[in-house]
């Protein structure tokens, strides 16, 4: 069985006040579904604090990395850094750093391989936009994604895709249950045909787009939907009953 994943997507937001009253205070205190595997991903210079100060539970991701060990990359970070730090997640992907960055699909699925071969477990975030879906092309920008992954990637133990259609993020507009699941339900399939049943089988698909306490009880019953990436919402208390949704 896929153990049931909530991530916790800080963007550029949070600091040192918010990593006390939202790590230490309530995140640390409060009664978590235990069956519910939670990582939190603040900005890259508060990972440290947030490791020090998250209960060992509770799993910590970088929000991007490079593929290269080290060297002359200014503004980068490893999965070496990122390991020294016990850092042991990173998101990448994210439809925010494919669209203002630039970056490919073949960047990111070049990252994803060598962050997992470096010993990162990795959360690749795949999506159509607006213009997309209303072009009927949302199944081909994601397979192309997806592709981009496979093309790269060996081992898929440590992997957790994160569904996040684009036209959802940051703007309140949720994908039903059932739009959300008809999605999961096509990558599960491609995983099937394209890199192998077993993977298909165990892979972890969560969503992600305007989830909050209030969409994710009924998202979360859909057969596909293993868990969510949340932005703005993971920023509040309210992160607690999104965890605890299935409770
Ligand atoms: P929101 O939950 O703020 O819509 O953001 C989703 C997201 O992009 C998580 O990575």
């Amino acid at each position: 069985a896929r153990k049931f994943f909530v991530g916790g997507n800080w963007k550029m937001n949070g600091n040192t006040a918010l990593i006390k009253s939202l790590v230490a205070e309530t995140l640390n205190t409060a009664k978590l579904d235990e069956t519910v595997e939670v990582v939190i991903a603040p900005p890259a210079v508060y990972l440290e604090k947030t490791r020090a100060t998250a209960n060992k539970n509770i799993g910590v991701a970088a929000q991007n990395v490079y593929y290269k060990k080290s060297g002359a990359y200014t503004g980068e970070i490893s999965p070496e850094i990122l390991k020294d730090v016990n850092v042991d997640w990173v998101i990448l992907g994210h439809s925010e750093r494919r669209e203002y960055f630039k970056e490919s699909n073949e960047f990111v699925g070049e990252k994803t391989a060598f962050a997992l071969e470096n010993g990162l477990k990795v959360i690749p975030c795949v999506g159509e936009k607006l213009e997309h879906r209303e072009a009927g092309k949302t199944m081909d920008i994601i397979f192309a994604q997806l592709k981009a992954i496979a093309d790269n990637v060996k081992d898929w133990t440590n992997i957790v895709i994160a569904y996040e259609p684009v036209w959802a993020i940051g703007t309140g507009k949720v994908a039903t249950p059932q739009q959300a699941q008809e999605v999961h339900e096509q990558i599960r399939k491609w995983l099937a045909d394209n890199v192998s049943a077993e993977v298909a089988e165990n892979t972890r698909i969560i969503y992600g787009g305007s989830v909050n306490a209030s969409n994710a009880g009924e998202l979360s019953k859909e057969k596909d939907i293993d868990g969510f990436l949340v932005g703005g919402a993971s920023l509040k208390p309210d992160f607690v009953n999104i965890i605890n949704a299935r409770l």
